[in-house]
């Protein structure tokens, strides 16, 4: 026999096998015995109150063996005799858009600029260590994308419940633990992603695509209003209607469609800093004890969000027991982002801190600094064009602006500005800093003197308000770390709501991230398999 059964339960049972079945034994009036498994289907913690309850929902077997936690595994047939379709980038999007091809008879040609999940590790590494951002293998370009040294945190606002759940069978069929059919909120860890997507690979490669490295698509081949192939760095041509899943971070992408008159827009995102807590003091907040999280329970998380002077300042990407990274894509560039491995044990938990920032910003409060910045001569001279009131890529540049004044700050390495939490929001240099998990290191700086007053004044009030919320949040323990600009694409691809295709472009699928349809690994996969979907129906598959 099978029961359903919802409980809310302490800690102390919740993640304890055996407890747990014998709570279950007695909610049932049963014999503990009688119960052959107890399987998690959904967990979510309650923190509150100041005492923690963890909601269960549970499928309990009684007196019969529990099958194999299934879930029906995609069945990827041969398609090397399909029609080609090019797929550039292998991100979340462009990987998830191969798999699809290959599920509805098409074979995919993934060009990807980066190098594989695993020989990119060691260009990473040189980031912290010698302080070398290589412009073609980072935390954005290589195999596996933004995604593949991410948080892995799995939870998106996709509702369509049908389409996440299959991208997170796919994640399972691959690789990663069948937990993530069942925690609120699934999370994978950059330790277990790059096995995983080299998974995904062998299996395109394996069903007749092709997967390349180290091939930088430099252009789109066009007939007309019709996109026909891709022209790479190395000469090299590939014809076939395009998936065009480059994630945000290919600002080369998006001059080369602007300058070749393919239409896209400005689009507003999210700017601002990283805050880093000790991991500790966040789950004393959280979880209302001075022991912290104490045996049982995982890393606490936040999430604040408040409204300022008209514009949204919220917690982004929280991390909890996890570090922050330098996630820059080229010279003279400071960016930083978080995540975490899958145990969320380090000794720190950090949150992008950001302000919602709006196109027509650039033209308002932002002007003077906008204004600033063309006097720096060699910016100007490079992007003559930046203050254009309506140019397509100013947030863009406003993004290329702030990170090259960070990095400047940040004594033209990739150090990073920092700054005690309650000293920024105090105006006050911070006389010495904490350590933080910023592996290339961080240097005190005054960040609320130096970063435009439209993002301090707002990141002031909504710290102050925050603390108000979570007594002990605002703290001297924290540290600002500059600068996160990288929250979404700054410019939207435009296509059309049924085809998928670009408005004007025939053939052209713009995907992802990068094309301002998605945030986030789970709703990229989700747009990579729309696209596919949308390019096989053309295809008459
Ligand atoms: C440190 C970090 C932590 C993150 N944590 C999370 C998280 O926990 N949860 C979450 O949901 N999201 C997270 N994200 C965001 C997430 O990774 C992205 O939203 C997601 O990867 C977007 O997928 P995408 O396929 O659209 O683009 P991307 O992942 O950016 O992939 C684009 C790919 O295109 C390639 N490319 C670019 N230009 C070219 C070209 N000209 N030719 C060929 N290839 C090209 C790039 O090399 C890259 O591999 C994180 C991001 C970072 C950087």
């Amino acid at each position: 026999m099978i029961k359903s059964l919802q409980l809310r339960v302490l800690p102390h049972i919740a993640y304890r096998d055996e407890a747990l079945a014998s709570r279950v034994a007695q909610e049932l009036g049963i014999d503990r015995s009688a119960i052959t498994e107890v399987r998690l289907l959904r967990r979510s913690i309650d923190a509150r109150q100041r005492t923690i309850y963890v909601n269960l929902s549970l499928e309990v077997y009684i007196g019969e063996p529990a099958p194999a936690l299934s879930f029906e595994p995609v069945v990827y047939g041969d398609a090397s005799h399909g029609p080609r379709v090019i797929v550039v980038g292998a991100g979340p999007g462009g990987l998830f858009a191969a798999l699809r091809l290959i599920e509805k008879g098409c074979r995919p040609i993934v060009l990807e600029r980066g190098k594989d999940v695993h020989t990119r590790r060691k260009d990473i590494a040189r980031i912290s260590r010698d302080h070398l951002v290589d412009p073609e293998s980072n935390y954005s370009f290589g195999e596996g994308g933004a995604g593949a040294f991410s948080d892995g945190k799995l939870y998106t606002r996709s509702k369509k419940r049908g389409n996440v759940e299959k991208v997170l069978r796919v994640f399972c069929q691959f690789g990663a633990s069948t937990s993530i059919l069942a925690d609120a909120h699934p999370h994978i860890g950059t330790d277990r992603l790059p096995h995983i997507i080299e998974a995904m690979r062998e299996q395109i490669r394996r069903s007749g695509g092709e997967v390349h490295f180290q091939a930088r698509v430099d252009s789109l081949l066009t007939q007309g209003h019709k996109v026909v192939g891709v022209f790479c760095h190395d000469g090299t041509t590939y014809q076939g209607p395009v998936i065009l899943a480059t994630g945000h971070s290919a600002r080369d992408v998006y001059r080369h469609l602007h300058d070749k008159g393919i239409e896209i827009e400005a689009k507003s995102l999210a700017i601002g800093v990283r805050l880093e807590h000790p991991a500790h003091l966040i789950d004393c907040i959280q979880y209302h004890s001075r022991e912290g999280r104490g045996k049982y329970l995982p890393t606490a998380e936040y999430n604040f969000v408040t409204q300022v002077a008209g514009r949204g300042v919220y917690s982004f990407c929280m991390c909890p027991g996890g570090v922050v990274v330098p996630a820059a894509t080229g010279a003279e560039q400071v960016v930083v982002n978080g995540m975490s491995s899958s145990l969320r044990n380090s000794r720190w938990s950090n949150s992008g801190m950001v302000v919602e920032t709006q196109t027509d910003d650039i033209d308002g409060e932002l002007a003077p600094f906008m204004a600033e910045v063309m006097h720096d001569e060699t910016y100007a001279q490079n992007h003559p064009e930046a203050l254009g009131p309506s140019h397509p890529l100013r947030m863009m540049f406003l993004q290329e602006a702030l990170e090259r004044l960070t990095w400047k700050q940040g004594y033209c390495r990739q150090t990073a500005p920092a700054q005690r939490m309650t000293d920024f929001v105090h105006g006050k240099l911070s006389g010495d800093l904490l350590s933080t998990s910023y592996s290339p290191g961080v240097v005190g700086s005054p960040l609320h003197f130096w970063l435009p007053a439209f993002f301090t004044r707002r990141l002031q009030e909504g710290f102050r308000q925050f603390g108000r919320r979570s007594h002990g949040f605002l703290s001297a323990e924290a540290t600002l770390i500059a600068i996160e600009t990288r929250t979404s694409a700054p410019v939207r691809i435009l296509r059309h709501t049924d085809s998928l295709q670009h408005i004007r472009f025939e053939g052209l699928y713009p995907c992802g991230e990068g094309a301002g349809y998605a945030g986030g690994i789970v709703s990229a996969a989700i747009d990579g398999e729309r696209c596919a979907d949308c390019c096989a129906a053309t295809l008459g598959l």
